[in-house]
C-alpha cells in the first residue's frame, strides 16, 4: 500500500506501474502540456515534470510511496528541491529543446531555433507492417515577400513604446501610499527594442518576418519500430530570421491493441479455449497483424492447462531494420470451465479421469461451509481489522473463522 497516490494520479497510472508504462505516461502528459503546445498549463507542466521526477528514480519513489510528498520534501529530494520541469523534458527527450543559450554540450545548437517535437500515434499493425503518415503541420517560416525584414529596407525604428528596451514598466497602486511596479516584455516590439513604423510594414507577414504555413510531412514509419522511437525531420522546425531552423521531431507512440500485447519483439495474447479442447485437443485459428490465418493445433491427448504458455517461433514482431527476422507470438491459454455439470454424467466422467485421492476425516472434525468469497467485502473486513489491531496491539493470532451449521 502506497501512503499518497497523488504523483501517480497526474500521471494517470497505478501505483503498481511500471518503469516502462511511466515513461510513456509522462512522455504523452509532458507533450500535451509543454508550454509550447499549451501556455497556460504551466502549473499542470511542472505537476507532470515533479511526478514523474520522482517516481522514475527508484530511491524517491520508495520514500514516496512509503511517506508521500511530504517526506519527498522533508528530506528525499535534497538541496532545493525539484529539477526545473524543462531540464527534466530535455533529459528525457535528449536534446536542447529550450532554444536559445539553453543548448547542450554542442556549441552548434547557439544559432538554431529550437527543436518542435510532436506525437504521432501508431497501432501495432501499422508497426508491424510499416506505413506511410502524412501529418499536415503548422510552422512559422520566412516571409516571401520581404524576406524577412517585416518592412520596406532602412524602415527599421526604435521601438517608441519602450524607446529601445524591450521592455515595459506598468505602475499598479495597490493602496494608499503603495505601488508595485511591472516589469514585462514590450508587447508593440515582442521585446526587439525596435519596430518597423506601421505604414511601412509588410502587408504579408504584418512586420512579423514570419508567416505560418501549412506543411504536409511524410513520416515512413519502419517495420518493426518500436513506442517512443524518434524520426527526425532535419531543418523543418520553425523558421526565424538569422537563425537555422531546429528539426521536427516526431515521437511515435503505440496505440493499444485488443488482440496483442507487446514485449519488445514478442507478441503476447490470451487464448480462452473450452475445457473439452483442454483435455481433448483443439484446433484454433490466429489472426496475425498483417492479416494472414495461423493454424494452430493442440493433438488429441495432450492436455492444456489454464495458464499454459506456449509460443510460435518468427510469428512475432519484425526486428527494426531486419524485418525478416521475427519475434515470437507467445499464447497463453486460458481455460473457460463449465460452471456446473449434470450430475448424472459424473459417473462416467470419473471414469475417464485420473483416480482421485482418498481422503480421511479424522473423528471430531468440524464440517464447515465453503462460500464464495467476495474480493471486495474481504478487503473491507481487513482494513477494518487492521485498524483494530493497531489500536489494541497484542491480541495474539487472529482465529481463522468458519460458518458452521
Ligand atoms: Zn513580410
Ligand atoms: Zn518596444
Amino acid at each position: 500500500m502506497v501512503k499518497e497516490t497523488t504523483y501517480y494520479d497526474v500521471l494517470g497510472v497505478k501505483p503498481s506501474c511500471s518503469n516502462e508504462e511511466l515513461k510513456k505516461a509522462y512522455r504523452k502528459l509532458a507533450l500535451k502540456y509543454h508550454p509550447d503546445k499549451n501556455p497556460n498549463e504551466g502549473e499542470k507542466f511542472k505537476q507532470i515534470s515533479q511526478a514523474y521526477e520522482v517516481l522514475s528514480n527508484p530511491e524517491k519513489r520508495r520514500i514516496y510511496d512509503q511517506g508521500g510528498e511530504q517526506a519527498i520534501k522533508e528530506g528525499g529530494m535534497g538541496g532545493n528541491g525539484f529539477s526545473s520541469p524543462m531540464d527534466i523534458f530535455d533529459m528525457f527527450f535528449g536534446q536542447a529543446f529550450g532554444g536559445g543559450g539553453r543548448g547542450g554540450p554542442r556549441g552548434r545548437r547557439e544559432r538554431r531555433g529550437k527543436d518542435v517535437i510532436h506525437q504521432l500515434s501508431v497501432s501495432l499493425e501499422e508497426l508491424y507492417k510499416g506505413a506511410v503518415r502524412k501529418l499536415a503541420l503548422q510552422k512559422n517560416v520566412i516571409c516571401d515577400k520581404c524576406e524577412g525584414r517585416g518592412g520596406k529596407k532602412g524602415a527599421v525604428e526604435q521601438c517608441p513604446t519602450c524607446r529601445g528596451t524591450g521592455m515595459q514598466v506598468q505602475i499598479q497602486q495597490l493602496g494608499p501610499g503603495m505601488i508595485q511596479q511591472i516589469q514585462s516584455m514590450c508587447t508593440e516590439c515582442r521585446g526587439q527594442g525596435e519596430r518597423i513604423s506601421p505604414k511601412d510594414r509588410c502587408k504579408t507577414c504584418q512586420g512579423k518576418k514570419t508567416v505560418r504555413d501549412r506543411k504536409i510531412l511524410e513520416v515512413h514509419v519502419d517495420k518493426g519500430m518500436v513506442d517512443g522511437q524518434k524520426i527526425t525531420f532535419g531543418g523543418e522546425g520553425d523558421q526565424e530570421p538569422g537563425l537555422e531552423p531546429g528539426d521536427i521531431i516526431i515521437v511515435l507512440d503505440e496505440k493499444e491493441n485488443e488482440v496483442y500485447k507487446r514485449s519488445n519483439n514478442d507478441l503476447i495474447m490470451r487464448m480462452n479455449i473450452e475445457l473439452v479442447e483442454a483435455l481433448c485437443g483443439f484446433q484454433r485459428v490466429i489472426k496475425t497483424l498483417d492479416d494472414r490465418d495461423l493454424v494452430i493445433t493442440a493433438i488429441p491427448g495432450e492436455v492444456t492447462k489454464h495458464g499454459d504458455v506456449k509460443c510460435i517461433m518468427n510469428e512475432g514482431m519484425p526486428q527494426y531494420k531486419n524485418p525478416f527476422e521475427k519475434g515470437r507470438l507467445i499464447v497463453q491459454f486460458l481455460v473457460n470451465f463449465p460452471s456446473s455439470l449434470p450430475p448424472e454424467l459424473i459417473p462416467q466422467l470419473e471414469n475417464c479421469l485420473p483416480p482421485r485421492p482418498e481422503t480421511m476425516i479424522p473423528d471430531g472434525a468440524e464440517e464447515c461451509l465453503l462460500v464464495d468469497l467476495d474480493p471486495e467485502q474481504e478487503a473491507r473486513r481487513r482494513e477494518y481489522k487492521n485498524a483494530y489491531d493497531e489500536d489494541e496491539a497484542g491480541h495474539g493470532p487472529s482465529r481463522v473463522q468458519c460458518a458452521t451449521h
